[in-house]
């Protein structure tokens, strides 16, 4: 349960960042302007305000008196936001962006945003100033991050890491002592066959175990393995079943490399792009497949709107399902009678004027809501979890063009 609640949360932290993020990545400066500070959670904030301190007094030397003006104005304003922390920032530290954008025929608006705790730490202190925002760091770690095993192997060579998200961390490697084809004089061909078969067998035995030390006590949190080398080894190791049997159950795809040192683990990464994408979306596939299958099969299942808002309220639902392509709004209206009543809208649209469907009376706008938001905050209330679903397959594309981007896996029919 108190994971459930922790996965809504972290759901929900990621979606409010990739909103800002996709806010920050419209705007432009006229000049190098506009100011981005990513700090880590273990530099002191006294360090970042020297810091600016410094920049703010270097910037007097910008020729431009309009963009030395807009430089000096941004960092001002990032220093009045460093006054809300303490020695140190938040968890996982914060992100400030501050710049003056511009509105269109040359007039520009100032705009400040901090971010704090990202979903991952921050990594280095990093000062850009450039005319637009840097977001591709925060954008990198809001992508959803898998953990693979790597195997590349030959018969001479043997390396073992892991993939995690985009990052390649070669772990260990081995090399065998199995002799090459030729043999000594004095041999007999029967024999040497068979000293080099066990010689194989031995080495595939210790890749093995290199592998299952390594990923089996981590067999619970792993998105599958990967193993590459050339023909037939690969194969060999395989089919002969040296690995522990949970990891050959999670094997997600077998590749063709021609390195078996640390290069290899990247070559064994970028083959396997495709089987990668592939693995990023299978958790969205089955919840979409889910879906449908109570959509067919009875009446737990629902979508759109009105419907979903309906059962999230009664707590029927038990996974909603929000597209993550859905960039809409909900605008509440309420006539003199107190009829409440909804209009799901697109984000660039004013609010529509709305006549009550029950009495006909014109309804009143209460307020206006990112339609995700308003979603989300009622199912934190009710216990339900919410699950984003990506439009890279075709029942993912479904959601968000047949289902208006919302629907809901419910815990039992409620004839809505
Ligand atoms: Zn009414």
């Amino acid at each position: 349960m108190s994971t459930d609640t922790e996965n809504v949360s972290k759901d929900r932290r990621k979606y409010e960042f990739r909103k800002v993020i996709e806010e920050l990545r419209e705007y432009e400066g006229s000049g190098t302007q506009l100011v981005t500070i990513y700090i880590p959670p273990d530099r002191q904030v006294s360090d970042v305000v020297a810091h600016v301190t410094q920049e703010h007094s270097e910037a007097a030397n910008i020729k431009s008196k309009q963009t030395r003006t807009n430089v000096q104005d941004a960092l001002t304003s990032i220093k009045d936001r460093l006054r809300y922390y303490d020695t140190y920032p938040p968890d996982n530290g914060i992100v400030l962006f501050s710049g003056a954008v511009s509105t269109g025929g040359g007039q520009t608006t100032m705009v400040t945003r901090s971010l704090e705790s990202p979903p991952e730490p921050i990594q280095s202190f990093r000062y850009h100033c450039d005319s637009d925002f840097l977001t591709d760091p925060l954008e990198n770690m809001l992508a959803d991050k898998g953990l693979f095993g790597l195997i590349v192997l030959d018969r001479r060579e043997a390396n073992v890491g892991w993939l995690k998200g985009k990052r390649v961390e070669p772990v260990k490697s081995a090399s065998s002592l199995v002799p090459g084809k030729q043999r000594k004089g004095g041999q007999s061909a029967q024999r040497f066959a068979r000293l080099r078969l066990e010689a194989i067998d031995n080495f595939y035995q210790e890749v093995a175990g290199m592998a299952d030390d390594l990923f089996v006590p981590k067999r619970h949190e792993i998105d599958g393995v990967l193993v590459g080398g050339p023909s037939p080894t690969k194969d060999e190791f395989l089919d002969g079943d040296y690995l522990h049997h949970e990891l050959g159950d999670v094997v997600v795809g077998k590749f063709d490399v021609s390195y078996t040192d640390e290069s290899g683990l990247h070559d064994l990464v970028d083959s396997a792009q495709e089987v990668l994408a592939d693995q990023e979306v299978m958790k969205d596939k089955a919840e979409m497949e889910e879906f449908f299958e109570k959509l067919h099969g009875g009446e737990e299942a629902t979508y759109g709107f009105e419907p979903t808002r309906q059962n999230l309220m009664m707590g029927s639902v038990d996974r909603l399902l929000l597209s993550e392509d859905l960039r809409s709004d909900v605008v509440v209206y309420e006539c003199p009678d107190e009829h409440e009543e909804y209009e799901v809208i697109d984000r660039r649209h004013d609010d529509p004027d709305h006549t009550c469907s029950d009495c006909g009376s014109t309804s009143e706008k209460v307020k206006r809501e990112d339609v995700i938001e308003y979603l989300m905050s009622i199912a934190e209330q009710r216990g339900t979890e919410t699950k984003f679903i990506s439009t890279d397959f075709e029942k993912g594309e479904q959601l968000h063009d047949a289902f208006g981007g919302i629907a809901g896996i419910l815990r039992y029919a409620t004839g809505i």
